[in-house]
Formats: C-alpha cells, sequence, structure tokens
C-alpha cells in the first residue's frame, strides 16, 4: 500500500497545523495526549476513589478509612446494587461533558474514555451479562442526533461492544428537562419514565446501566427499578460524572 495513506506519517502534520489543546484552557498540549487536559487543569479533575459510599458511590471528605454506607443510604434504598462514577462533575468536567452532550462535540470522548481506563485501574468494573444505556426520548434523539449514553457505552467498554443493547430501554414519555429540580421533584418527574422494551432479554441477567452524570440518581434509579421488576437479576450504575452536593 502506498505509505501516503498512512495516517500515522501524517499525525506529526496535523499536530502542527492542529495542536491538540486542554479541554478546559485551551493551553497547547504537546503532542497528543490520551488525556487532554494540561497539568494544571488536570490537579483539578477530580478522579474518584475510595472512601466513597459502597452503595451510591458518593465520595466522603476524609481521604482514609473503609468505604460504608452514606447518610442518605442508611436511611433510603436503591433499586440498583452500586452505582459508580469516575470523576466529579465539576469543573473543568462540566464544560467539557456539556459541550459533548449538547452541543455533539465528540473531541472530549477520547478523555473520557481514558479516564475511565485509568479509574479502572483501582475499581475494576464487574464483567456484566448486557450493557444498557439510559435511553433518550425518540423526539429528543432525533434533536441531538445520538445518544450520548450509547456513546459513552461504546467508548468507555470496547471490549464490551457486543453487551450493549440500545433497545432494552424506551422513554415512554417527553420529561421536563431535570435541571433546576429538587431530588423529590427529579423523582417524581421521571416516575413511569421508561418501559423495558424486550423484557425476555434481560430476565436473569446482571445488567450494568450507563449514563454520562449521575445527578440525584433519580433517573438511573428508576431505570434499575423496572429492570428488576422485569426480573433482572441485578443493576449496577456507571456514570462519567458524578455530582456531589
Ligand atoms: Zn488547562
Ligand atoms: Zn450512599
Amino acid at each position: 500500500m502506498n505509505n501516503i495513506f498512512r495516517t500515522e506519517l501524517w499525525a506529526p502534520l496535523i499536530d502542527i497545523l492542529f495542536p491538540e489543546r486542554c479541554l478546559a484552557c485551551s493551553t497547547g498540549l504537546r503532542g497528543r495526549q490520551r488525556i487532554a487536559y494540561c497539568a494544571t487543569c488536570l490537579q483539578d479533575v477530580g478522579l474518584l476513589q475510595e472512601p466513597f459510599c459502597s452503595k451510591c458511590g458518593k465520595p466522603f471528605e476524609q481521604a482514609n478509612g473503609e468505604s460504608h454506607l452514606c447518610g442518605y443510604c442508611l436511611k433510603n434504598g436503591w433499586y440498583f446494587k452500586q452505582a459508580r462514577a469516575v470523576v466529579r462533575y465539576q469543573p473543568p468536567v462540566t464544560e467539557a461533558v456539556k459541550m459533548f452532550k449538547y452541543n455533539g462535540r465528540m473531541h472530549a470522548l477520547a478523555t473520557f474514555a481514558a479516564l475511565s481506563q485509568q479509574y479502572f485501574q483501582h475499581q475494576p468494573q464487574e464483567e456484566p451479562d448486557l450493557i444498557v444505556p439510559v435511553p433518550l426520548h425518540a423526539k429528543r434523539l432525533r434533536q441531538r442526533g445520538f445518544n450520548q449514553a450509547l456513546i459513552l457505552c461504546r467508548k468507555t467498554f470496547p471490549a464490551w461492544r457486543d453487551k450493549i443493547d440500545p433497545h432494552i430501554l424506551e422513554r415512554n414519555f417527553w420529561t421536563q428537562p431535570q435541571t433546576g429540580l429538587t431530588g423529590a421533584e427529579r423523582r417524581k418527574n421521571v416516575r413511569n419514565a421508561f418501559r423495558v422494551r424486550r423484557p425476555e432479554k434481560i430476565e436473569n441477567k446482571k445488567i450494568l446501566l450507563v449514563d454520562d452524570v449521575f445527578t440525584t440518581g433519580a433517573t438511573v434509579n428508576e431505570c434499575a427499578r423496572i429492570l428488576v421488576k422485569s426480573q433482572a437479576a441485578e443493576v449496577a450504575v456507571f456514570t462519567f460524572a458524578r455530582a456531589i452536593d
């Protein structure tokens, strides 16, 4: 094959013409980085690590000690077995996630995937039977053109690509955007918002439910509720980012 078509020969030239920039502050980076944050901004990317709540994954402020249940999980139940996230949903991650989700800018995805791989080195993800992205309503999917949760599944779990099934769950109705709602309002807003389209496919299956951000957990909990109701063996939740109040 003619060498001119080998992209690796072009890569240095592409780097000169379009040097990769930090996702947060636009400082030029040296060469192509797996994680496109400069050293300064990377310090603010809070990679989540133990100790955290063994159920909902909320990190504890003290840096050492065992993981245990948080105050919320001691009093309240969830339908999922556990929820885990890679980074805190705070600047500079917030902007990158919004650019990805609302503006369709895919350039941050490689960084999200690389951060996730780094996280899995310390917190290995148990292999599920099925990976289910939280669905968008068909109307919103048409507007946006893609489901960010499905794209995250593919990029984060490339080795388990054939376990990903975006047709298991469906969003029944158009829910009001969750932004600005309290926890109780969010739970009410998503109540019965989802439907299991293929109950026969999830019976006795270990499911990994994936979304971009865990805010109050109302959405993933509602999805987990109907999956468990349809006889899934268990539901674990993975989100890229986690809002910490
Ligand atoms: Zn930066
Ligand atoms: Zn908890």
